[in-house]
């Protein structure tokens, strides 16, 4: 894989890594065997063990004091933490994305596929009785690149870009945010308000675009109709890991330390029985050899962190493999590993019940903000990559200038993601709305073929060829430039073994219908209605 990536630097077809085509062996040998990249962890004259960045000193020194921590908490430090997290720090010119970057998403290959994205936001608008009131959030918007075509494509489409009364953007990194309100609302100057930050918006003239830093502060309005965009945002939550181990191994009396203070399980006479244990991360025992400290060679670097199984259970062991029928299927299975982000499940429940109400009773004061609707409507896309309907294990994967590492070295300089689940995000809206249905997923390349992306690509390379309006990467003209939109569009339906159209999936969240009928989606098998 990377040797195809970098075959195709060298052919000049701008071939780089996305970080869905990181296969997953590689990401668990890095993480269990450690060749990583070229940095300067190593034990100084001193005595003292440098780190390779002060998130890596700051997360050793909190393992060292309060034990190890889960592969969440670690994912969620070295992702979004203040103190110099992958996407919240200030990059100084070694951008996140595109070529230069780490990564390449489909928005950044091709714009077509966020003009396709737009076309699937009105096809359901249309599909729904052309809502009076809408409003369009995306979370996890990267550089805003996807937005702007989505904003640009809607735009063509007058009454439904009427309709629109606010764009909300959730996004961790204040950096990003700027990034992106230098691109939608010619502006890097945003007003605070009270959920956010505010500019105007480019493409709906009038209107505004919100920045949140959480979707808990996207307002929900029973009047508004929200159509929520998540692509390749779910794959950056933090995950759980446990592992099905026999308890015999675990001592009778073991703790579980929560945070108001340990608690001693009972766990009755010791008959051998499987159980989950939870993988957590603590800095890796140091090393000091010259020879590898100062090797240029990428493979020699040994991981600063490492993963062990706790022997004691956490709360989330208890707790979090009881949640759905799959992870019970595999409590008699030894050695299973399971994934599991929590926070993934609550951001796409919060999704369906925009859509489609709340499932509690109406009376529950604690969900005063989520409305049960009685007219649902809106509509999620979710796109990522992750298999259909397997639970992920072994999936944590680093990645940094296109290639893979471990994800246990530079902590908040290299990018973590992990496979989505999509059948438990499916679950979850299933589970907290009574009023959606979940469609998909399916993969990436039948979605954007079924909205039509031949006809769209080779409309695209027809103007590329004589006007100078299309926008590629490179910023190239003519005949160069429409073979780019060429090369990007057969990229995001290729279907080869490591191809995006094969492991990127669609994934739809829409209002039920209900009397026993469904409407497929236009990308999951429906045609366009309304
Ligand atoms: N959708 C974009 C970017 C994907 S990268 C694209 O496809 O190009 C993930 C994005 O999610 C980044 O914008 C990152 O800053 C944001 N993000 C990651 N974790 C987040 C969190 N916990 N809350 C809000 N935003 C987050």
């Amino acid at each position: 894989m990377i040797l195809k990536t970098m075959r195709a630097h060298s052919l000049n077809y701008f071939r780089v890594a996305t970080r869905g085509r990181c296969s997953r062996p590689i990401a668990y040998l890095s993480a269990r065997y450690g060749y990583g990249i070229r940095w300067s962890s190593s034990s100084s004259g001193s005595g003292e063990r440098q780190w390779s960045t002060p998130l890596a000193k700051s997360l050793a020194e909190a393992i060292t004091t309060a034990g190890p921590v889960s592969v969440a908490s670690y994912m969620r430090q070295c992702l979004t933490s203040p103190n110099g997290g992958y996407y919240t720090r200030q990059t100084s010119g070694h951008d996140q994305f595109g070529a230069k970057g780490d990564f390449i998403t489909s928005p950044e290959i091709s714009q077509v596929f966020g003009e396709l994205v737009g076309i699937w936001l009105y096809t359901e608008w249309l599909a729904q009785g052309r809502r009076e009131r809408s409003q369009v959030i995306e979370v996890g918007p990267g550089r805003g690149t996807l937005m702007g075509d989505v904003l640009r494509t809607i735009s063509n489409f007058k009454p439904f870009s009427q309709s629109i009364d606010t764009v909300y953007l959730v996004e961790a990194s204040p950096h990003l945010r700027k990034q992106q309100a230098e691109l939608l609302s010619g502006t890097e100057d945003l007003r605070e308000v009270q959920n956010g930050w505010k500019a105007g918006c480019k493409y709906l003239p009038g209107r505004d675009i919100t920045w949140c830093e959480d979707i808990r502060f996207v307002p929900k309005d029973e009047t508004t109709t929200p159509f929520i965009l998540a692509h390749e945002f779910f794959d950056a939550l933090p995950i759980h890991v446990f592992q099905n181990t026999t308890s015999s191994t675990i001592p009778a009396a073991s703790k579980i330390i929560t945070p108001t203070g340990p608690i001693i399980p009972k766990y009755g006479p010791q008959v051998p029985r499987n159980q989950w244990h939870e993988l957590v991360v603590s800095p890796a025992p140091s090393f000091s050899d010259p020879d590898i400290i100062r090797s240029k060679d990428l493979k020699e670097q040994k991981p600063e962190f490492q993963l062990t199984v706790s022997k004691t259970p956490t709360p989330h062991s208890l707790y979090l493999p009881q949640t759905s029928e799959r992870y019970k299927a595999l409590a008699n299975t030894p050695d299973a590993v399971i994934e599991i982000s929590p926070e993934s499940l609550a951001y796409v429940a919060d999704f369906a019940i925009r859509i489609g109400g709340s499932n509690a009773p109406k009376s529950s004061p604690s969900l005063s903000s989520h409305p049960s609707s009685s007219h649902p409507s809106g509509a999620a896309l979710i796109l990522d990559y992750g298999p259909s309907s397997t639970i992920p294990a072994n999936t944590l994967r680093g990645i940094r200038s296109h290639q893979p590492v471990t994800p246990f070295l530079c902590a908040g300089e290299v990018d973590l993601s992990a496979d989505v689940d999509f059948l438990a995000l499916a679950e979850s809206a299933i589970r907290a709305s009574p009023g959606v249905e979940v469609h998909g997923p399916v993969e990436q390349a039948f979605f954007l073929r079924s909205l039509g992306i031949v006809e769209r690509a080779q409309r695209l390379a027809e103007v590329a060829r004589v006007a100078k309006e299309v926008r590629t990467e490179k910023g190239d003209e003519g005949d160069e430039m429409a073979k780019r939109v060429e090369t990007g569009w057969k990229r995001l339906v290729d279907r080869g073994p490591t191809g995006m159209g094969r492991i990127y999936k669609a994934m739809a969240i829409v209002p039920h219908i209900g009397s026993g009928k469904v409407r497929r989606p236009v990308g999951f098998g429906g045609d366009v209605v309304g």
